[in-house]
């Protein structure tokens, strides 16, 4: 016998990849500064492949992927790290997120028309320009046991990295150091990010067990050296699939008593089930549920973070609303 549709909880068809090195943690010994380094590989392709943006929506969506890699890699327990950004620009709504095990999901949400015209005057438009003014959302999920934390900015600076900054500067008051890149390369497109936190006196988001020994000098100008030589990495390092993590972090910090960390994984994350998508189905009543089907028989649903579409039997879906 067919197991009937919501039984079925196979992941659908997406790529089961994982990057084995794309988290890649450090702390300078002795300084109030720890960080990451991260490298999308090619997951950042697979995953921005999979939506049909223009080359400016996915470089701003594969930023967001590193960005929040970077975040979700410093959570202490189980959860996710949000990032969301709704704006009054072309690209009206901009979601990401990464598990506290490094899996990724995105989509972005735009006007084809507004986008369309903003690019034919302005074809190299930055973050800014895409997303208009409005707000930025960061969010830490850790599970029903936990409090969640939002915190929510308006959108200030050009790109996704000053934006960044300025949440934690002003929600967290929390110094960081942050660089986004996400570029289409020889080899597909590619995203990375290199962010410095400065851990003294770090808000709740902050992970002890990578913590310099107590006494560390917590002085200004130990920060200021590490965001300085932060600032000599190019964009070509940040994204060379030839250069590995710690060499480029030795380049950048030997001075610094640089510890690597052990790396850590990222992988194409989206939680969408069938199982689930059935139960939202479940909550329209009937006379919607016949409007969705396609040829009289067949409902269609297309997860917006993955793109995949799952094809579910009409007779199989029974309203709950009665
Ligand atoms: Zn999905």
């Amino acid at each position: 016998m067919e197991k009937p549709a919501f039984l079925d909880r196979d992941r659908p068809d997406v790529p089961g990849l994982v990057v084995p090195g794309g988290v890649t943690p450090f702390y300078l010994a002795g300084r109030p500064v720890r960080g990451r380094l991260i490298r999308t590989g090619i997951l950042a392709d697979a995953m921005l492949t999979r939506h049909d943006n223009p080359a400016q929506v996915t470089a701003l969506a594969g930023k967001a992927l590193a960005l929040v890699a970077a975040l979700a890699s410093a959570l202490k327990f189980q959860g996710s790290f949000s990032l969301q950004i709704k704006g009054d620009g072309p690209v009206s709504m901009l979601v990401a997120d990464c598990t506290h095990d490094g899996a990724l999901r995105f989509y972005a949400r735009k006007d084809d028309a507004a986008l369309d015209s903003l690019l034919a005057s302005n074809p190299a438009p930055t973050d800014r320009e895409l997303l208009g003014n409005g707000y930025l959302a960061l969010t830490v999920d850790q599970g029903a046991d936990m409090e969640r934390h939002q915190g929510i900015v308006e959108i200030a600076g050009d790109d996704l990295s000053a934006m960044a900054t300025h949440y934690f500067a002003t929600s967290e008051q929390h110094a960081c150091w942050i660089m986004l890149a996400c570029t289409l390369t020889d080899a597909g497109w590619r995203s990375g990010a290199l962010v410095l936190e400065r851990i003294a006196g770090a808000g709740g988001l902050a992970d002890t067990e990578l913590s310099t020994p107590d006494g560390a000098a917590h002085d200004d100008s130990t920060w200021e050296t590490a965001t300085i030589l932060a600032t000599t990495l190019t964009v070509a390092e940040l994204l060379d699939d030839n250069l590995p993590a710690p060499q480029l972090l030795h380049r950048l910090f030997h001075e610094e008593d640089l510890h690597v960390s052990q790396s850590r994984a990222l992988a194409f994350g989206c939680r969408c089930s069938r199982a689930r998508l059935v139960d939202v189905l479940q909550r329209f009543p009937e006379d919607d549920l016949d409007h969705m089907c396609v040829n009289n028989d067949t409902i269609v649903m297309t997860c917006e973070f993955c793109n995949k579409d799952f094809h579910f039997p009409r007779k199989d879906i029974a309203s709950a609303m009665g």
